[in-house]
């Protein structure tokens, strides 16, 4: 098998006139002492003044060529190996055929690409016109079409729960990128010819510059989150590599597709103790520095949201959801209920409704999410609820619209 990456950028400079059949032919002879693949070429650059050029245009069409134009102001700022006083006179710059090549080559913000071929000149005594000819090599390959970044919620593990859009999503990426937990949950969804990367679960870093680098080359690449993607997800992270590099918020395209997020889910496995204001608080200080952490514990207590503490407890980080229950017991009584959901729509799964004065008699780790309700919040045969305040409803309010909408 011969695989030619789409990586040449071929730079044409012509005399007015000059015909597609001199060009086609210089190009071939270019090519051919250099031991370049013509299939390799991604598409030709030159100077704006000859985005009307026949010859051009006719060979740009036929190859299936993309035709990118520089001003001669862009070109100038190119430093090349054979600059002409002769064309600068005439277009304003001292070079087209090579400063276009190695402009069109180039990242935006990376080094300049090398040149594979210098300026060859094509001259025919059949043909009007001359043509000039040089070549560089991109870093990347072209694939004709920017790449898209898909930030991708699975929710919380099963299948059904996730959102039809994330499903279709995921089936149709070139590439899926995630934690190797969270790609065995979606596959399912797979299909044969998909690239699919499953990185350990520390290197959420590399996962996202994986994600950037293959979208840079016109990929189509799903990152996966648990839950809802953008919630303490993967999508926060690649927006911000994104945003820290040169990054015009369309090349890569972005697309965030939500999901279910762990408070939901937990929520919905025990009845509606979400139905007043609500919060939700990491207790990972891995990112966060801890003194901001006891500092949004206390403000949520002392506000009475019903309050959902994700990541609560690791192997090695045990003691913050012990100084978590005495921040709320500082501002609720020790009956509130407390919902504690581990793996919800999982296989593993478990629940345990308990109070928050006993909530450490419960097992809680990585995969659990606590929901502490509010000053509200009720328990009632075996389901957690926290009123909205339908049936004590001030009378002087009965008959107006309802609050639910
Ligand atoms: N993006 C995810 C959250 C990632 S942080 C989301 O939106 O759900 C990881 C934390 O989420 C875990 O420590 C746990 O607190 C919670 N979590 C994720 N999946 C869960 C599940 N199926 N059941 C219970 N908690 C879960």
């Amino acid at each position: 098998m011969q695989w030619h990456p789409r990586v040449l950028w071929v730079g044409i400079g012509c005399e007015r006139g000059t015909t597609r059949e001199l060009m086609e032919a210089t190009l071939q002879r270019v090519c051919r002492s250099a031991h370049l693949a013509e299939a390799a070429i991604a598409g030709v650059a030159t100077l704006d003044l000859k985005a009307d050029e026949v010859g051009l245009v006719e060979l740009c069409r036929d190859r299936h060529w993309p035709l990118r134009c520089f001003t001669a102001a862009e070109l100038r700022t190119v430093a090349v190996p054979t600059p002409s006083e002769r064309v600068a006179a005439e277009v304003g710059t001292p070079s087209v055929a090579e400063a276009a090549a190695i402009l069109a080559s180039t990242t935006r913000g990376g080094e300049p690409a090398p040149l594979r071929v210098t300026k060859h000149i094509g001259r025919s005594p059949d043909h009007p016109g001359a043509v000039t000819v040089a070549i560089a090599q991109a870093e990347q390959e072209y694939l004709g079409r920017p790449g898209q970044l898909w930030l991708v919620g699975t929710g919380p593990g099963q299948l059904a729960q996730m959102t039809p859009a994330a499903q279709g999503a995921i089936a149709q990426a070139d590439v899926v990128i995630g934690y190797g937990l969270y790609i065995d949950l979606i596959r399912p969804l797979l299909r044969p010819g998909q690239i699919v990367e499953a990185l350990p679960i520390t290197q959420e870093r590399q996962r996202a510059m994986r994600a950037i680098e293959l979208a840079a080359w016109g990929l189509t690449v799903a990152v996966i989150s648990s839950g809802d993607c953008g919630i303490y997800g993967m999508a926060g992270l690649v927006l911000e590599m994104l945003a820290d590099r040169p990054w015009d918020g369309k090349t890569p395209s972005i697309q965030v597709f939500p999901g279910i997020t762990a408070l939901q889910a937990a929520a919905s496995r025990v009845g509606a103790p979400l139905m007043h204001d609500f919060c939700a608080i990491s207790l990972s200080d891995l990112l966060t520095p801890w003194a901001v952490i006891a500092q949004r514990l206390t403000a949520a207590a002392a506000a009475d949201f019903v309050t959902a503490l994700y990541n609560p407890r690791s192997q090695s980080r045990t003691s913050q959801i012990a100084i978590a229950q005495s921040i709320f017991l500082q501002h609720r009584p020790p009956n509130t209920p407390v919902a504690i959901v581990r793996a919800a729509y999982r296989p593993e799964e478990q629940i345990h409704l308990t109070t928050l004065g006993q909530l450490l008699e419960v097992p809680i780790d990585m995969l659990t999410t606590v929901l502490i309700g509010n000053g509200s919040t009720r328990e009632q045969s075996g389901w957690m609820i926290t009123p909205r305040g339908y049936l004590g409803a001030d009378p002087s309010r009965l008959g107006k619209s309802s609050p639910t909408d």
